[in-house]
């Protein structure tokens, strides 16, 4: 039965691919929204590696977890990765 809890577990919290947990990603997006409002996005996910470098989060994974995700740039990762948005 783990294996069908996986499932169920990996199709409810797609954001797991990111490698951080709710809590994290809640931050996350706090930040990247923050930073957005101040300075606009630059095309890059740059807010988003201030982030993981700043949480000691391994950018390396978070940044292809994101790209996984359809976020290329911080505004996309806004977009993008919602935890409550997911089909
Ligand atoms: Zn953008």
């Amino acid at each position: 039965m783990l294996r069908d809890a996986y499932k169920a577990e990996s199709k409810r919290d797609e954001w797991n691919v990111l490698g951080i947990d709710r809590q994290q990603l809640d931050d996350l997006l706090d930040h990247v929204e923050a930073r957005l409002a101040d300075a606009g996005c630059d095309h890059t996910l740059r807010h988003s590696r201030t982030w993981a470098e700043s949480r000691s989060v391994a950018w390396s994974e978070l940044e292809a977890g994101l790209l996984t995700g359809g976020a290329g740039c911080d505004c996309e990762v806004l977009s993008n990765v919602d935890p409550d948005e997911r089909v």
